[in-house]
């Protein structure tokens, strides 16, 4: 029997109702224990990775450190666990069934009929045991993403059926939505009720159930949905609505999650190490911070309600956040669509009421001359500006435009005919996309770069040698570089090769600061990112 324990997580009723909050808040509590606790999260899509999808589809495109295009829900592994995950934890339909077709062309099988049971739960159960394996995690927490009852889901829920059956020390918690109608204004239990029978349908009885909800689940409703789920009552949790998601591991465990958990492994609870107190200590800061800073994030995303907003610049917004709080400051962020600036050139004096603007990353020409005009507008006026990957290349556009004299400068994914083509393409990507290789075409994943000894940015880091991820197929032109550094724009940061720029400053300018990378992706709820510490920082000011 492998030692590895496992905790696998289905959803209920509805999607979103924070599944992965709930997911990576165990694994917290179980890190508070002092044991190693890695994640895995199971997308039940065709596509291979999500780095083919539109960010306002499925949220924002995760990268890891070996240049994986992933779920949003890894990041929020990371941020709440402070931990490094690899590609291989996030594991797709896409993936699975690829890899199965591939090994039977390949004859794997040994002539055998390749089957949907067992070969593709096999290899399911074979990318966990990988994970487990090269992690030697003490637990290995698995989300199956979607709700219980989706067609698409069961193959991935059999395989962990059959890992229980076959020995493995398998954990099933249910997270479930509890509606309040507003016509009766009372909690309902049955939804929840029936996700159980559908997982009970697949062979999976769970060990407990999270109840998510606008309030608090009475005993008389844990009764019930205990006895209807044949889950015994002080396993059936409640984790009604939060101001801050921060705060959810300290409810679990004040409700005796952990213990309960551990007791199914028959492990003994402690008290939570010091980390905890730490993460309580600063949950309860930032309840109370007055201070507030105001960022603007302009962007184009914006199209598609609040909903998807949030959702397509995660990391960044988490970023901003965290540099907020640890600088003890409220933020306040607002989306600016910078069409709005190409319509209405007037519009870009209302930048002058925030104390900071990000422009995120971002791909193709739509309402990039507004960003630009944005850009411009915080160098003039010496608003604090932070720019991230797109963010970047559309500040050295803007600079080589109005102060290099570089008139129609601009980047050749925007604009291919320009005579200053500042931003271009990097040569070995100019052949996949002749061929429309798209997926899988970038530059991913960490890089080394170099800081410029004595710039804001090597200060900020506080060392010389830096890595951050990255996701672009485009790059600062080496020809521009001597007449941009002429006027005053330098580049604070390379690869250690000199050949590609990783960050731009403007020593002028508070912060005028700019980066190749992603340095969003690694923020972590106590430990914000250098480049969004400094920001703030400079907001604040
Ligand atoms: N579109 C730009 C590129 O591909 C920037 C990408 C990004 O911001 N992630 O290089």
């Amino acid at each position: 029997m492998r030692k590895t324990k496992f905790i696998a997580v289905t959803g209920g009723v509805l999607s979103g109702v924070g599944k992965g909050t709930i997911t990576a808040s165990i694994g917290a509590l179980l890190k508070f224990q002092g044991y190693s606790v890695t994640a895995i999260k199971i997308d039940p899509y065709i596509n291979v990775d999500a780095g083919t999808l539109r960010p306002t589809e499925h949220g924002e495109v995760f990268v890891t450190v070996d240049g994986g295009e992933t779920d949003q829900d890894l990041g929020t592994y990371e941020r709440f666990l402070d931990i490094t995950l690899k590609k291989d934890h996030s594991i797709t339909t896409g993936q699975v069934y690829l890899n199965v077709i591939n090994k039977e062309r390949n004859l794997e099988f040994d002539g055998k009929t390749v089957e949907v049971i067992p070969h593709i739960p096999q290899e399911v159960k074979h990318r966990i045991f990988k994970v487990a394996d090269d992690t030697q995690a003490d637990f290995v927490l698995v989300e199956v993403g979607g709700t219980v009852g989706d067609y698409q889901s069961v193959l991935f829920l059999e395989a962990l059926r059959e890992m229980r059956l076959e020995g493995d020390q398998v954990f099933f918690a249910h997270v479930v939505y509890m509606p309040v109608p507003g016509n009766l204004g009372e909690m309902k239990t049955k939804p929840a009720q029936h996700s159980v029978r559908e997982l009970n349908s697949v062979g999976i009885q769970p060990d407990m159930i999270v109840c998510r909800g606008q309030s608090r689940l009475d005993d008389i409703r844990r009764e019930k949905l205990s006895m209807f789920s044949n889950v015994s009552k002080d396993f059936v949790f409640s984790a009604p609505d939060v101001k801050y998601v921060f705060e959810v591991p300290m409810m679990l465990e004040q409700e005796g999650l952990t213990r309960k958990i551990l007791s199914k492994f028959n492990m003994k609870y402690k008290k939570p190490n010091g980390q905890y107190k730490e993460w309580a200590n600063f949950v309860e800061k930032i309840k109370n911070l007055k201070k507030e800073v105001k960022v603007g994030i302009v962007g184009k995303y914006f199209d598609s309600g609040d909903f998807a907003l949030e959702d397509s610049y995660m990391s960044v917004i988490e970023s901003v956040k965290y540099a907020s709080w640890s600088n003890n400051a409220k933020p306040v962020i607002e989306w600016i669509n910078s069409k709005n600036f190409e319509k209405n050139p007037k519009k870009l004096k209302d930048l002058s009421k925030y104390n900071g603007i990000i422009v995120p990353g971002g791909f193709g020409g739509s309402g990039v001359e507004g960003k630009i005009a944005a850009i411009k507008f915080c160098r003039e006026n010496n608003i604090p500006y932070l720019g991230l990957c797109y963010g970047m290349q559309l500040a050295v556009v803007e600079f080589a435009r109005n102060v290099c004299g570089m008139k129609d400068a601009s980047t050749t994914e925007t604009n291919p005919k320009t005579s200053y083509p500042v931003i271009d393409i990097l040569p070995e990507q100019v052949e996949n996309i002749k061929n429309a290789r798209y997926g899988a075409t970038m530059r991913l994943g960490s890089y080394d770069a170099v800081l410029k000894k004595g710039s804001q940015v090597q200060k900020l880091y506080g060392k010389d040698k830096v890595s951050e991820r990255h996701r672009h197929r485009y790059e600062v032109n080496p020809k521009y570089i001597a007449q941009i550094e002429a006027k005053g724009l330098i580049f604070s940061g390379t690869s250690p090769s000199r050949k590609l720029m990783e960050f731009m400053e403007l020593p002028k300018n508070r912060f005028h600061i700019g980066t190749q990378a992603h340095p969003e992706f690694q923020s972590r709820f106590l430990k914000p990112a250098p480049l969004f510490n400094g920001f703030i920082k400079a907001c604040l000011k």
